[in-house]
Parts: structure tokens; sequence; C-alpha cells
């Protein structure tokens, strides 16, 4: 293929990253989606040249559609999504260039969508599970029907690429990742993304629930690319569209606290999975 592929390791510094990626001429970059928004969202950004960043690929953690947007608006180039885990040999499942799903390392591994409750397969598009896995061609270490944890659905219907292989939707987040407010409605880290990474100053941020007698108070902190005073207020403002926040409010089981914002790059490591911290008070 004429590619050269080169270790950088986790971006600890976007400015050191950036003049590495001038000085190395790199036109393609593999990370972690809150990483890559990072760089895509540096004040430095502009000194890569519009056309220099040919491809983006995401793994490691769920993507946010908010953060798919980001990276796009700053470097127009297309941004490919893996999923894939240690369990799998890394290598699971990958968008083609038609950019709606991932296609399945069918030779390999042998995937399938279950109801987390009733564990029974779920052969069509459009209701959401749990995806599990099956090894096929591994000796050592083989799993039948390991549990990833993930939550994803089917897609029905050839794909636009022209491929037989089957299609599955983008990950949605994990099973037991979300939070049940005192209200019952359970809040998701998925929502609180895409209220928040839309926003094009927000690089990462931390959700805490601090729970009480009744009433709950959500507490976010932005990490943020310039220190902006209107940007609390935007925050606030997109957090009480999210559904589950809007009927929390309005019956009066959940407060908003006022949000913190703290200038820097905002950038967690993968063994950092980013989830919504519970606290009881
Ligand atoms: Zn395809």
């Amino acid at each position: 293929m004429n590619a050269v592929g080169l270790t950088y390791g986790l971006v600890q510094d976007p400015r050191h990253t950036i003049q590495a990626i001038l000085d190395l001429r790199i036109d393609a970059l593999v990370g972690i989606p809150v990483q890559v928004l990072a760089l895509a969202r540096h004040a430095d950004r502009g000194r890569i040249a519009p056309g220099t960043i040919q491809s983006v690929l995401l793994s490691t953690d769920y993507v946010p559609r908010a953060i798919v947007s980001g990276i796009r608006e700053a470097w127009h180039c297309p941004v490919f999504q893996h999923y894939g885990m240690t369990e799998m040999g890394y290598g699971g499942v990958l968008a083609c260039g038609a950019h709606d799903g991932y296609h399945l390392r069918e030779a390999d591994l042998l995937f399938e969508i279950v109801d987390p409750v009733t564990h029974e397969p779920i052969d069509h598009g459009g209701r959401p599970g749990e995806i599990v896995f099956t090894t096929l061609t591994r000796y050592t270490m083989p799993l039948i029907r390991y549990r990833t944890g993930d939550l994803a659905s089917w897609v029905d219907g050839p794909c636009p690429c022209g491929t037989t292989l089957r299609r599955m939707g983008w990950v949605q987040g994990r099973l037991g990742e979300s939070v049940r407010l005192s209200d019952g409605v359970t809040l998701d880290l998925a929502s609180l993304d895409e209220a928040l990474f839309a926003l094009p100053d927000v690089l990462n941020f931390q959700a805490t629930l601090k729970t009480g007698d009744g009433q709950d108070a959500l507490q976010v902190r932005l990490m943020t690319r310039r220190r902006d005073t209107r940007l609390p207020s935007q925050a606030d403002a997109a957090l009480r569209r999210v559904t589950a926040i809007r009927a929390a409010l309005a019956n009066g089981s959940l407060i908003l606290a006022p949000i913190s914002m703290e200038n820097g790059a905002g950038l967690t490591g993968p063994a950092a999975k980013r989830k919504i911290v519970v606290e009881r008070v």
C-alpha cells in the first residue's frame, strides 16, 4: 500500500504532537477520540495546512457523533471508526468508505447481538443489544459467546460500498454506563457527549452525579481550549436539552450545579474509560 506506520504514543502535549505531524509529514492519524479532538481543536491546528490530514481512524473508545463532526470540521477529511477489544485480538470491526456502520472480521470472529436481559439473539436491525462474539480460529484461548458489555444494532440491507459483509451500526455505549436518576429515568454518557462535544471549545468533560434524598445534583467540569466566559451558560443550555435531564429538572428531582471550566488539553489515557461518576451524599 506504499504506507509507513509510525508509533507516537498518547498525546500528552498537543503542541508537540502537531509539530511531530508536520516534521514527520503525517497524512493519516489513528487515535483515541478525545485525543484526536484535542488536536483538531487546538490553537495550533492552523499550522497543519488544509489537505494535510487525509484520513483519521478512531479507536479504543466508543465514538460520539459530535466528536466525528468536530474532527471533520477541522480537517475536512473522512473519519473512520474501528471497534475492537483485546479479547478479539484487537481487530474486530471497521467502518468502510460509506461511513454507515462497521463491517465485521467474519473469517475469525462470529458476532451476535443479543437482548441484554433475555440473551436471545437479535437478528435484524433497529433494536440495539449487547455485542457478543465467538472466536473461530483461535486454539489457545477460544471464547464462546463472550459478552462485551457494548451496545449496538445490526444494519439491514446491502452497504453502499458494495461488499457482502454484514454490517453493524455504531457502538452506542456500554451496558451499565448509564446512571439512574432519582425519578427512575436513566441518564447515559452518550447523550451528555452529544450535547457537550457539539460545543466547539469543549475538549473533554467530567460529569459527576451527586445523589441524595430524592434529589440529585449533576456537576459538570469542562476542559476547554480557551477561556470563554459564555461557555458555562452554553453548556448549561445544551444539558437542559437532554431529554432525561429536562424531565428530571421539570419534576424537581434534579438540579444542575454551576458548570466549572478549566483551560487545558483535557486528555485521558486508554486506561481511564470515560464515565459518569456517582457520589452518594
Ligand atoms: Zn461498506
